[in-house]
C-alpha cells in the first residue's frame, strides 16, 4: 500500500529522533519546561501561531487560516515517577523519572503533525495542543482555563497503545475509557499494647476486613454486566511490631462508566466500610475525590476517525478496541465538544516491545509514530473540510 501522506512518511526518521530526545529528558506533570521549549523551537519558523504557558507549561500551535471554528489535535507531554529499567541508548537520563506511557511519542507525533499542517492550505483553522499533566494531575482543566478550547468545535487525539499490535489503529464510538475517582478511607480505632489487644480497638484488623468486604460492592451490588472496579491500592498503618496503632489509612480508586452508578458508589463504600469497622469497635471515614469523567467518543467523529484510519493502515487493520477501565483527561474536552480518542497500536512482541503502560520496562515500536502522525494530519484535514461540528 503506498503511503497516504508521503510528506509525513518522509519525516519518520526525524519523528523518531525527536521521540528519543524527549524520552531521554522526561519531565513530570507541570514541570515539562524543557519539553515545551523544545516543541516551540522545533515549530519556530513554520508560520504557526505559537502560544506557550497554557496551564503552566502547555503549548499550542495554530495554523494561519482565518479565525473561526477550529479543529483541535491534542497530545500530552508528561512523564511518570518511575525508575526506567532499560538498556536502550535513548533510556531516561533522569533518575526516577520515565516516559512509561508513550507521551514522548505523542509529543513527537504532535510536532510532526503541526509541521505537516503548517505546509497545507486548510479550509479551517487547526490547532495542535501540547498538554501538560495528563497523569491524574488536572492538565486538561488547566489548559482549558487558559483558552486551549476557545473556538474549538471538534477534538481528536491519539494514544500509543501496547495492547494492540503495531500497524493497527483502534477506533470505537461511545464509551472507551472509565471515569476515575480517588478513594481514601481512614479506619480509626484506639491504639494500645500488641500483647493486650482487648484493651485497644484494633484498626489493623478492621482495615483488613474493610478491604475484603469492599470486594462485595462490585461483586454483589453492581449488575454483572455493568463495568465497575473498586481497588484498594495502598494500606498504611502502624510503626512497631508490638504496638497497635490508632488508625490505618487505605487509598484506592473507583472506576465506572455509568453516571448513576458512579454517583451511587460513595454511599455504598461508606456503608460497607463504616459498617464493618463499627462491628469491630472502630470507625471508617470515607473520602471520595471526583476525577475525570469517562471518555466517550462522539459517533460521527468516530466514524470519520475510522474512515481516516482505514486510509492510513488499510481496512482490515482498523480494530474495535475493548473499552478499558483506565482513564484519560481527554474526557474533559469531550464534556464540552465532540471528539474521538484513538488507540494507535504500538506493540511488537517479537522485539520485546509489548510491556504494559506504566511498567519500568515499557517501550513501543517506533513504526507506530509515523502511522499515528499520518492519522492526526489526515484526520485534521478531513475534520477541517467539514463542519462546524455540533453534537
Ligand atoms: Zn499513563
Ligand atoms: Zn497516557
Amino acid at each position: 500500500m503506498p503511503p497516504l501522506l508521503p510528506d509525513v512518511r518522509a519525516m519518520a526518521p526525524e519523528i523518531v529522533a525527536w521521540r528519543r530526545d524527549f524520552h531521554q529528558y522526561p519531565e513530570l506533570a507541570y514541570a515539562e519546561t524543557r519539553t515545551a521549549a523544545r516543541v516551540a523551537e522545533l515549530l519556530a519558523g513554520t508560520g504557526l501561531e505559537m502560544r506557550t504557558g497554557l496551564g503552566g507549561t502547555g503549548v499550542t500551535a495554530t495554523t494561519a487560516a482565518r479565525p473561526g471554528p477550529t479543529v483541535l489535535l491534542r497530545v500530552d507531554m508528561d512523564a511518570l515517577p518511575i525508575q526506567e529499567d532499560s538498556s536502550a541508548p535513548y533510556a531516561s537520563r533522569r533518575p526516577g523519572v520515565m516516559h512509561a506511557c508513550g507521551h514522548d511519542g505523542h509529543v513527537a507525533m504532535g510536532v510532526g503533525a503541526a509541521r505537516a499542517l503548517a505546509a497545507r492550505a486548510l479550509p479551517r483553522r487547526v490547532r495542535v495542543l501540547f498538554q501538560p499533566a495528563e497523569e491524574g494531575e488536572g492538565g486538561a482543566q488547566a489548559v482549558v482555563r487558559d483558552g486551549a478550547l476557545d473556538d474549538v468545535d471538534v477534538v481528536l487525539g491519539v494514544h500509543l497503545w501496547n495492547e494492540l499490535p503495531v500497524g493497527t489503529i483502534g477506533v470505537k464510538a461511545g464509551p472507551l475509557m472509565a471515569a476515575v475517582d480517588r478513594l481514601r478511607i481512614t479506619v480509626r480505632g484506639r491504639g494500645g499494647h500488641g500483647g493486650k489487644p482487648h484493651r485497644a480497638a484494633d484498626p489493623v484488623v478492621a482495615a483488613a476486613q474493610v478491604v475484603v468486604a469492599l470486594q462485595t460492592v462490585v461483586a454483589r451490588e453492581v449488575s454483572p454486566v455493568e463495568p465497575a472496579v473498586v481497588t484498594i491500592a495502598s494500606v498504611h498503618g502502624g510503626q512497631a511490631f508490638n504496638v497497635i496503632p490508632d488508625e490505618v489509612v487505605l487509598t484506592g480508586t473507583i472506576r465506572t462508566f455509568d453516571a448513576a452508578l458512579r454517583r451511587s458508589m460513595p454511599e455504598r463504600i461508606r456503608r460497607v466500610a463504616d459498617g464493618v469497622a463499627q462491628a469491630l469497635r472502630c470507625r471508617a471515614e470515607v473520602e471520595v475525590k471526583e476525577g475525570n469523567p469517562p471518555v466517550v467518543n462522539d459517533g460521527a467523529v468516530a466514524e470519520l476517525a475510522a474512515r481516516v484510519a482505514a486510509r492510513v493502515v488499510g481496512d482490515e487493520r482498523v480494530v474495535r478496541p475493548e473499552p478499558t477501565m483506565g482513564g484519560e483527561d481527554m474526557a474533559i474536552y469531550f464534556e464540552r465538544v465532540p471528539g474521538c480518542f484513538v488507540f494507535v497500536g504500538s506493540a511488537n512482541p517479537a522485539r520485546g516491545l509489548d510491556q504494559p503502560h506504566h511498567s519500568p520496562r515499557f517501550d513501543f515500536d517506533e513504526e507506530a509514530l509515523a502511522i499515528g502522525c499520518e492519522f492526526l494530519v489526515a484526520a485534521a484535514e478531513e475534520a477541517a473540510s467539514r463542519g462546524p461540528w455540533t453534537r
